[in-house]
């Protein structure tokens, strides 16, 4: 009986929780629709707002972040860093443009949630992570969640992760001074980087760089960002 009882009860709780997902996606798409993102002339496309409406955001925030996991703002996960909006979280992956077979390289673990967002697109989702700690959590959390496309380490991104080199995508989560030279080596002609660059406490910009089948370059930029800073000696 008490099994039954508690079976119960985390059924309420995951309907609970399916239907503030489902809200939260609703104001994406609202913000999306009011957004008019300059140079896009799509909204954000339907298979990202499912794979958002299914990734259970509050597996990925503290506990005492837990009732505030589906408000579309960004939350502390400690150590002095984010989990991103879910807003930004969309559009970048958005951008990216994933098809099933990609493989995609993201800079910035943090909590992991957009790396799992990210894995229910692609082939493969390879994570770089500077502090340590965060890291480690991260990868647990995934491991313990099931999400087996996604491989982590601890390091400093910048210099991506050449083992796996080149990416179809590539996604920095905390803002650069500039796009690493080395990242940009690391995308596939025909691939696709989204990165916030710029000083903090000053305007970033959410760059997308993209690399045409002859390995040329363009920028464009798509909104102005606030993430915290990608750190390292480089
Ligand atoms: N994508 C994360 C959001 C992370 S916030 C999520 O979904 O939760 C940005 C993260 O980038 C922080 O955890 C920060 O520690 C990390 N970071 C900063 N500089 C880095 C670097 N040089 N290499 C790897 N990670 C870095």
């Amino acid at each position: 009986m008490a099994a039954m009882a508690s079976v119960g009860l985390c059924r309420a709780a995951d309907d609970a929780r399916l239907k503030q997902r489902t809200e939260m996606v609703s104001e994406i798409a609202a913000i999306d629709a009011g957004a008019g993102v300059p140079n896009r002339s799509h909204g954000i496309a339907p298979g990202v707002l499912s794979v958002m409406r299914q990734v259970p955001r509050h597996e990925f925030v503290p506990d005492p972040q837990k009732p505030h996991a589906y408000e579309n703002r960004p939350l502390p996960i400690g150590h002095g860093q984010t989990i991103s909006q879910p807003y930004i979280v969309a559009l970048m992956t958005d951008l990216l443009r994933v098809q099933p077979g990609d493989s995609v390289l993201e800079i910035g673990t943090g909590s992991g949630y957009q790396a799992a967002v990210l894995s229910q697109l692609a082939r493969a989702v390879y994570t770089i992570e500077i502090i340590e700690p965060l890291g480690r959590q991260a990868c647990d959390r995934l491991q313990r969640l099931a999400y087996r496309q996604v491989a982590c380490k601890v390091g400093d991104g910048y210099y991506g992760w050449d083992e796996h080199a080149p990416y179809d995508a590539i996604v920095v989560t905390a803002a650069a001074s500039h796009v690493p030279p080395p990242l940009i080596r690391q995308l596939k002609p025909g691939g696709r980087m989204v990165i916030p660059v710029g000083a903090q406490f000053l305007t970033q910009y959410l760059l997308l760089v993209e690399k045409s089948p002859d390995g040329s370059v363009s920028t464009r930029q798509i909104l102005p960002v606030r993430f915290v800073p990608l750190v390292g000696k480089h």
